[in-house]
């Protein structure tokens, strides 16, 4: 089966094409105009998206060497994200769909960071865990089937990304600065500043206070030396990337603990990062645990994720009606 999968949730349109299970294009227009603002602007990434979405589908269909009347199915992402932006996504499947009389597949996008991992071997096999951290969302999500998901603990504010793109915020690096900091902190010392473990109970967690801990500790740190973060970024970044890595590691390991699972996966943006990659390689190492980590291109939001997980609800005909609408909130 040919399924057409459309991604359009935040600031990313993306188009992919698989064919049996196999990805066989990508393409991921991302949003400048954002940087500008320090962070994305609903109104104006909604507009990008129009524009964006045709030639991104086109080129999806060129680079899969198929024709548009191939396409079997198309699945998009419902939700969660941001409204203006998944109607236009939505809109065009819906639209694309009813042209071609063909099925159409409500994809979760939090649930399809997590099923990239089938996109390519060694795919896990069920049940993990997965440790979803991306620009929105911090979960740890027990994996039973491929859509058969339990949250287990989440945070309670910020999200992971968000911690990396708010401490960027404060460092003066421009928006979106997770890879940024990560870039830094690899020639940086990661024990020359201590930041605060927050004691959050059971699964959950919380990135408040330490963003709070960094502006406090930027702050007083320029009171000595003005010229503080030009000559120490590299080092702030490398302490602060230890300090989300700790974070997140420590209530995986505590997961792990509890339900006893070994298989461990990480998705969404922030599973990017490589202190957060070799951490959980080397706490998996330490636990003798099974380790699944994204190619690069399958962390961030793009299409082939919305597409994968489509190709496995096409299997299931799980298919919806033309009256779907779009959500900006959705479970797991
Ligand atoms: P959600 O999936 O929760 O709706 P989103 O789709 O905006 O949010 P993603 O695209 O999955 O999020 O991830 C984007 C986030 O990942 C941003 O916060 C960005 O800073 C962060 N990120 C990307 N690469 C890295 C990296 N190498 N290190 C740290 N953070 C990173
Ligand atoms: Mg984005
Ligand atoms: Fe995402």
């Amino acid at each position: 089966a040919v399924i057409l999968g459309i991604e359009s949730s935040c600031d990313e349109t993306s188009a992919s094409i698989c064919i049996d299970g196999e990805i066989k294009s990508n393409i991921i227009a991302s949003q400048a105009i954002h940087a500008k603002y320090g962070g994305v602007v609903p109104e104006l990434a909604s507009r990008a998206h129009q524009l964006h979405i045709i030639p991104t589908v086109d080129e999806a269909i060129q680079q899969a060497k198929i024709h548009k009347n191939d396409v079997d199915a198309v699945a998009f992402t419902r939700g969660p994200g941001l409204l203006g932006s998944l109607l236009v996504g939505t809109s065009f499947a819906k639209s694309f769909a009813l042209a071609r009389q063909i099925p159409l597949i409500e994809i979760n996008h939090m649930q399809a960071h997590i099923l990239a991992h089938f996109i390519e071997q060694p795919k896990p096999s069920f049940p993990f865990l997965c440790l979803t951290v991306s620009g929105g969302h911090t979960q740890i999500v027990l994996v039973k089937d491929y859509f058969e998901m339990e949250l287990l603990g989440q945070t309670l504010d910020d999200a992971a990304g968000e911690a990396f793109d708010k401490t960027a915020k404060i460092l003066n690096l421009p928006y979106p600065g997770g890879p940024l900091i990560d870039k830094y902190a690899q020639e940086g010392n990661p024990d020359a500043y201590k930041l605060p473990e927050p004691q959050i109970p059971e699964l959950n967690f919380s990135f408040s206070g330490l963003k709070t801990a960094i502006l406090y500790m930027v702050q007083a740190e320029e009171k000595k030396d003005p010229n503080f973060l030009m000559e120490n970024i590299a080092d702030v970044c490398a302490s602060v990337q230890k300090r989300i890595v700790s974070i997140l590691l420590n209530k995986l390991k505590k997961a792990a603990k509890q339900t006893g699972v070994r298989n461990m996966a990480i998705a969404g943006g922030v599973s990017a990062n490589s202190g957060l990659r070799q951490g959980l390689l080397e706490m998996g190492k330490q636990y003798q645990w099974n380790v699944f980590i994204p190619k690069f291109e399958y962390c961030t939001d793009n299409a082939a994720m919305i597409a994968i997980a489509g190709y496995h609800k096409y299997l299931r005909k799980d298919f919806v009606g033309q009256d779907i609408t779009p959500l900006a909130r959705m479970h797991v």
